[in-house]
């Protein structure tokens, strides 16, 4: 039976690091980070998102506000809103909910904030950064996952990480922080034109399920002994909930952690790790000034 990576435990340590390192900063006189986030329209999920991250902060001593607008807002007052948090000298970080209404340029927004306040390390400079392996800002999700492993004593050096997914939030900047010298693992992108994905799955000494369809991962698709990280976030019906609902991950977790060495559950995985990440970056956004 898998052992459970905890992401729970996890991020409450590097929580505890980053409200520690806040303290040192405010008692040397400077003040504490402070994060903006950009929150558009009235997506229950990202309202959900945002009032976590708001929660993680003032939990850590790092400042925050909510700045919620309209789903009707234009392009335009957008991009006039970025271009005023980036000139505010009290923002270290700006964060935009996505995603953003249909009629919004995701691009444009996201090309607009200012790298040096880019905490979700979502800007075309701060993925170069990540690609060519300079030290900046961390891509939350895969480095949250990174954390997890290393934390776990978990080895990733000449490892085959297969990553099933290629999202520019996902899969795509794990594969580069899997890639980067120190971790060194031997990394494999797969997405939905992928052929004969199960036996490449099955390859995998560390395996990430990144897709977003419950219980895609099946049991035959993990080797004995693998790690396996999920990343999924699905709803599933299930009346038996107050909310009619229950989260899943991309994993059929009861049969993988029948062959799994370690696994991550679904909640309490990967998604409290991501937030402990940007947390980590808005310090670093502070400390870097
Ligand atoms: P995207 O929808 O952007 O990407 C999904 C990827 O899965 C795509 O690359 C797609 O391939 C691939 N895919 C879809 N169907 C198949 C298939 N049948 N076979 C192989 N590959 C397939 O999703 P995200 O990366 O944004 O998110 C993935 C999941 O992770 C979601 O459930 C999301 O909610 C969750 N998530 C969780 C986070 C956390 O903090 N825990 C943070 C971010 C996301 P193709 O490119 O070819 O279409």
């Amino acid at each position: 039976m898998a052992q459970l990576i905890d992401g729970k435990v996890l991020s409450a340590q590097i929580r505890e690091e980053v409200k520690e390192a806040v303290s040192i900063r405010v008692k040397a006189g400077k003040r504490a980070p402070f994060l903006t986030v950009v929150l558009i329209g009235e997506d229950p999920a990202s309202a959900s998102y945002v009032k976590g991250k708001a929660k993680a902060t003032a939990e850590v001593g790092i400042g925050s506000d909510t700045l919620v607008y309209d789903a009707s807002i234009s392009e335009k007052e957008v991009l006039e809103i970025i271009e005023r948090l980036n000139n505010d000298p009290d923002i270290d970080g700006i964060l935009v909910q996505l995603p953003l209404p249909a009629h919004i340029d995701e691009r444009k927004v996201i090309n607009a904030i200012a790298p040096a306040k880019d905490v979700d390390c979502f800007h075309p400079e701060s993925v170069g950064n990540l690609v060519i392996g300079n030290d900046g800002f961390q891509p939350a999700t895969p480095a949250g996952i990174v954390e997890m492993l290393q934390r776990c004593n978990i080895p990733t050096a000449g490892k085959h990480c297969v990553i099933i997914g290629r999202s520019n939030i996902v899969g795509k900047p794990l594969a580069n922080l899997m890639l980067k010298k120190g971790i060194d693992a031997t990394v494999t992108v797969c997405h939905s034109r992928t052929k004969n994905l199960p036996e490449i799955a099955r390859q995998a000494d560390i395996l990430v399920a990144a897709i977003g369809r419950a219980n895609f991962v099946t049991g035959d698709m993990v080797k004995e002994g693998a790690v396996v990280i999920d990343v999924g976030i699905n709803r599933i019906d299930d009346a038996s909930r107050e909310r009619g609902y229950r989260l899943v991950g991309d994993v059929d977790f009861e049969a993988a952690s029948k062959k799994a060495s370690h696994i991550t559950p679904v909640p309490g995985g990967v998604g409290p790790m991501t937030i402990a990440v940007l947390l980590q970056n808005t310090l670093k956004a502070a400390d870097q000034k």
